[in-house]
């Protein structure tokens, strides 16, 4: 997986050693594990995916990348746990990680698995991530890993100076990867990547 990874374009060494570390199998049900390690989506139940390896390696690099303003990327807000396995690479590559998910089932069985795995820097949240987790802004970098119909502006706001947001967006289909940076008082953004995600639930938990 990790060889695939490079030829792919994910070069940053603490994405890749990461990946190498984690057990991706432990993160889908046991009909699936057979699958973990190939360069594919899975499925984790309640008609939700675990995003196929590269994209996760592409998410989290862009993530990691210094800014002007922002040399490390320490206090991370995650929108979308899942599995728990992109959160378990944040953990592995920043300081504190902050995951909201909107389905309970999946957020209390991430959460365990995660404390079976003995992280201890992140932190889990139960509600609408659009609206971000304001307690614990403002974020060096906010990642979705579900697709939004815009950029929810609650998110830009949650930016630290320098911050960066990775998310997909745009309809079924069409969706793109947009990185947007909060540079000064103004906001950037560029489309690097065709994607394709499961969509954003929006509205109330
Ligand atoms: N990062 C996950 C991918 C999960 S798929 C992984 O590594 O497995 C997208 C996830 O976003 C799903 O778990 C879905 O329930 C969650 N989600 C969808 N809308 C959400 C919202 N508004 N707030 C928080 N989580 C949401």
């Amino acid at each position: 997986m990790i060889d695939e990874l490079r030829q792919q374009g994910v070069s940053d060494e603490r994405v890749l050693a990461a990946m190498l570390k984690i057990p991706r199998h432990e993160f889908v049900e046991e009909a699936w594990r057979g699958e973990a390690y190939r360069s594919k989506s899975l499925p984790i139940g309640l008609a939700q995916t675990l995003s196929q390896p590269y994209v996760v390696g592409l998410m989290t690099q862009l993530l990691l990348e210094p800014s002007a303003e922002c040399a490390a990327r320490k206090n991370v807000l995650e929108v979308g746990t899942g599995s728990g396995y992109q959160t378990a690479v944040l953990a592995e590559v920043v300081e504190r990680v902050y995951s909201v998910e909107r389905l309970k089932a999946l957020s209390e069985i991430a959460r365990n698995r995660l404390q079976g795995l003995r992280y201890r820097n992140v932190h889990f949240g139960y509600a609408d991530g659009t609206a971000g987790w304001a307690a614990h802004a403002p974020y060096d970098a906010i990642i979705v890993t579900a697709a939004a119909s815009e950029v929810p502006k609650a998110l830009q706001e949650q930016l630290a100076r320098g911050g960066r947001l990775v998310i997909p967006v745009g309809p079924p289909n069409q969706q793109v990867l947009r990185v947007v940076d909060r540079v000064g008082a103004r906001f950037q953004s560029r489309d690097v990547a065709a994607v394709s995600f499961v969509p954003l639930l929006e509205g109330k938990a």
